[in-house]
């Protein structure tokens, strides 16, 4: 069994119930995620990165007191996540303003709690172009994240747009290294991976298990051949639930999915320990900054 796991795109809890019209995207169960996070642990996790900020139902006292019931280490994020989801801060406050924020988030703490950031994201965008609202979380993203160091996390929609947040964050002085792309295997495009890859940023298999999506068959074939060609250090798993329906007592996937099924079709078809224990134990850690 592997152990010291990393679950690294998750949302705690989580709230665009208003923006969706469906009160099935507010994730606010407390103790149906207790029970399947406490299954977590049973199965090697030790942590949870909770990708919820500014605007979505970020929430540091349900997320402290997640973290009390389970003995999880539970980390958290800042920043804003993409239109229609952005606050009316983004548009009021300036860049430089916005920049200040995330970075007291990483470095005081969040909302007046001891707890601070660990990550920026997830930042985001739509399909077709980054809007200005967008650039203007990018910015100030840019410059948090070379103030503290920390990672950026992001969100594409189905996978488009990798490359335009590359050069967008590239062109502000961002090194890539310290970038994780989020969604990017929804393209269902191998080699456009590859290209993403090949710039220095991380790629994140973030949707396992939404076979809607993208079937799961696929993704193993994508990571198994990415592994063998040496990519394993710079990728990462985890399965993004965020409606209550995504949940294992509502009928849905639940938390445990990733370890109980999907690692298994993953050594079904030869992918290593080690490149298993890169993407879910060392990387996490790598960009966590845990020793
Ligand atoms: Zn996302």
């Amino acid at each position: 069994m592997i152990k010291d796991i990393t679950y690294i795109h998750e949302h705690v809890t989580i709230d665009l119930s208003k923006e969706k019209n469906n009160i099935d995207c507010k994730l606010d169960t407390f103790d149906i995620t207790k029970e399947e996070f406490l299954r977590l642990k049973e199965l090697g996790v030790t942590r949870v990165v909770d990708v919820s900020n500014v605007g979505i139902g970020r929430d540091v006292d349900y997320v402290m007191k997640m973290e009390e019931a389970t003995g999880l280490n539970i980390y958290m994020s800042t920043g804003y996540y993409k239109e229609p989801f952005l606050p009316k801060e983004v548009e009021e406050l300036s860049v430089e303003e916005l920049a200040k924020k995330m970075i007291d988030d990483i470095k005081i703490g969040i909302d007046g709690k001891t707890k601070c950031a660990t990550l920026i994201g997830e930042i985001g965008t739509g399909f077709e172009i980054m809007t200005e609202l967008e650039k203007k979380v990018f910015q100030a993203a840019a410059i948090a994240q070379k103030t503290t160091g920390v990672f950026i996390t992001t969100h594409t929609s189905l996978g488009k747009l990798g490359h335009e947040q590359l050069d967008f964050l590239e062109n502000l002085g961002v090194d890539l290294n310290k970038v994780i792309l989020g969604h990017v295997a929804l393209s269902g495009d191998l080699s456009y991976i590859k290209s993403l890859l090949k710039r220095g940023a991380y790629v994140e298999f973030d949707t396992i298990g939404k076979n809607n999506y993208l079937p799961d068959e696929t993704r193993v074939d994508f990571i198994k051949t990415l592994c063998e060609e040496g990519w394993s250090e710079k990728l990462l798993m985890s399965v993004d639930l965020t409606r209550r329906s995504h949940l294992k007592t509502n009928g849905g996937i639940g938390y445990a999915y990733l370890i109980e099924t999907f690692v298994p079709m993953l050594k079904e078809v030869g992918v290593k320990e080690s490149d298993l224990k890169n993407m879910l134990v060392e990387n996490p850690k790598r960009i966590l900054g845990v020793e």
